[in-house]
């Protein structure tokens, strides 16, 4: 039986394209799994204050129990109802990404200097550290990304997270797949209780099964989130974003 569901944000919820932007049917499917004592974590790439906005935006009718962000913080509702971090494991992820860029600083600088003279890709700051990018198409991505792969090999454990045309640097003890899995351990919610969905290359840690046992992706997830959802034993859905996840609730029959 499902007790959790793990889901990511934007083009798994959300079609920005669409309108709604999310149908009335997840709305109703969610607050039903809600009443039934099923919790929701809103597992995504956006920083809280972005994520809390988006949920605002759209007028979800229930709240997220947990909310997962930038693909590796792990927060729960205080007694004032405000987010706060759920363990200690933030102060950790923290602490450990410090120490990664520090050892980093060399790749981060080449990394620069390529973006500058080969893409025209925007880089991400926050303070004075490179966090990421923002390439101008998902073809100059690809490129990109060949290129990070080859040369973050350097620095032990120094990974990336690709979304769309975004990426963020990142520790590879840290992602939606670890960070659900630290959830579980937390609620003490099992890897067979667990429902997960997302659409993207970043989702691919919370979607191999490791993690969660009911996975899934929308019709319009990339294919490599297709293909995993497929290995794991999991549904890959016809709908696009919050049609598939009805359709795959509907087909893991949650909540019963
Ligand atoms: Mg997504």
């Amino acid at each position: 039986m499902i007790k959790l569901l793990s889901t990511d944000f934007d083009g798994t919820l959300v079609d920005h394209d669409a309108t709604p932007r999310v149908q009335p049917a997840l709305f109703e499917t969610f607050q039903q799994l809600h009443e039934r004592g099923v919790l929701w974590a809103v597992n995504t790439g956006r920083v809280l204050w972005h994520i809390e906005e988006g949920l605002r935006e759209l007028q979800f009718p229930i709240l997220p129990d947990f909310v997962l962000t930038s693909e590796r913080e792990v927060f729960h509702r205080g007694p004032d109802g405000r987010w706060q971090d759920y363990g200690d494991w933030n102060a950790r992820c923290a602490k450990e990404h410090d120490n990664l860029f520090a050892q980093a600083s060399q790749l981060l600088t080449d990394i620069e200097d390529f973006l500058a003279k080969h893409t025209r890709a925007h880089p991400i700051y926050e303070g004075e550290r490179l966090i990421g990018l923002a390439a101008e198409s998902d073809d100059e991505m690809d490129a990109i990304v060949e290129f990070l792969a080859r040369e973050c090999k350097r620095v032990p454990g120094f990974q990336f997270m690709r979304n769309t045309i975004y990426v963020r640097f990142c520790h590879e003890a840290y992602s939606k797949g670890t960070a659900l899995g630290e959830l579980a351990r937390l609620t003490g919610i099992s890897r067979d209780e667990i429902f997960a969905a997302g659409d993207h290359y970043n989702d691919l840690p919370m979607l191999d099964g490791r993690h969660a046992k009911w996975v899934t992706c929308p019709g319009n997830a990339v294919e490599a989130v297709k293909k995993t959802v497929s290995q794991a034993g999991g549904y890959v859905a016809n709908g696009v974003c919050s049609g598939g996840i009805v359709e795959a609730l509907r087909h893991f029959r949650a909540g019963e």
